[in-house]
């Protein structure tokens, strides 16, 4: 563990959920520079910081993000730092006993008692906040919210269908309820996510395994379909209800992450005719600094249920199971408690 750099903090990790984003790198879908150390949802407390980190001291309690605007990339230029495309991370890697170098997953690296990350991952949040639910803000409750709220621009009186009820998909519902949606229709495969769902405020569920989707959208808003579709899963036929549901001038967002090689065709005079927008969405399209801390007040104030998003805690030791169960969908959130 190199100690903090300028700009650098290092964190006590004392809790990080297990990500779908982990799994993929734990097969080598996102890259092959083995070894990894997993791990990027976590909250912890600052244990020291670097030459020139302002803002930040010993002892404060931070969620970590993988989106540290660098201020100077064209974007962040441009007044959009939540697009940056340079973000900032620890300059030197962690490394096992022997000297190998190991490759943080999205920069964070939180499957362990401590991590190395640039200041500006480290979003000082209400301590009030339990670390095993603060942590899932630094990803997929950030990634479903933004998702509905920032790329979508879900309003007040909106109609949302969001496919795909896993922890992104809840959290998805969870921000369009919050931002005054009157019908929220989740859509899964699993009866269980479905109940889920519910109970972070989808006032309609359909399971797609019986049903067309797009129909069922349809009956429910007296054949017009919905304002906004959020397709939460990334497969060419999840993309494809998703394009299919929305209202004339309706906006499809896509969150769900597809694997690498997928494909879909369009009828390019549907995608004219209908109007509207198709809107990838990275990260929730979120500025951490400005976002984190609001979350954790939504939570303490009683209106995001961020504790419903955690389906249990494990050890360090009972990753691998908690893989297994996810991969089952048995779970939203495993989280490790350190
Ligand atoms: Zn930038
Ligand atoms: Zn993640």
């Amino acid at each position: 563990m190199p100690d903090p750099g300028p700009g650098e903090v290092l964190v006590d990790v004392q809790a990080c959920g297990v990500c779908h984003t982990d799994l993929h790198y734990r097969d080598g879908a996102v890259t092959d520079d083995f070894p990894f150390l997993l791990g990027h949802e976590a909250a912890g407390t600052v244990a020291a910081v670097g030459e020139g980190v302002t803002g930040l001291r010993a002892g404060d309690y931070v969620v970590l993000a993988w989106r540290a605007p660098c201020g100077a990339c064209r974007s962040c230029r441009r007044g959009r730092p939540w697009y940056c495309f340079d973000s900032r991370n620890a300059r030197r890697p962690m490394t096992l006993l022997d000297g190998t170098p190991l490759t943080n997953a999205l920069g964070i690296g939180a499957f362990a008692e401590k991590t190395l990350v640039a200041a500006g991952q480290a979003v000082r949040i209400d301590p009030a906040a339990r670390p095993e639910a603060a942590g899932l803000i630094g990803c997929g409750v950030m990634a479903g919210y933004g998702a509905a709220v920032h790329t979508g621009g879900v309003g007040r009186g909106d109609s949302v269908a969001v496919i795909g009820c896993g922890g992104v998909g809840a959290a998805a519902i969870a921000g369009a309820c919050l931002n005054g949606a009157v019908k929220v229709i989740a859509i899964d495969i699993d009866d269980r996510k479905l109940d889920q769902a519910e109970r972070f405020g989808a006032t309609h569920t359909v399971n797609s395994r019986g049903t067309d989707p797009v129909e069922a959208v349809r009956e429910l808003t007296n054949g017009f379909g919905v304002d906004v579709a959020i397709d939460a899963v990334g497969r060419p036929e999840t993309f494809l209800q998703a394009f299919s549901m929305r209202d004339h001038a309706g906006t499809l967002v896509q969150v769900g992450v597809p694997s690498p090689g997928a494909q879909v065709e369009l009828p390019l005079l549907d995608v004219f005719s209908r109007g509207g927008a198709i809107k990838p969405s990275w990260y929730g399209d979120c500025l951490p600094s400005r976002d984190f801390p609001f979350l954790v007040d939504q939570y303490l104030n009683g209106l995001l249920d961020l504790n419903a998003f955690v389906s249990g805690t494990v050890s360090l030791d009972d990753v691998e199971d908690a893989f297994a169960k996810m991969y089952r969908g048995d779970v939203l959130r495993s989280v490790v408690v350190l």
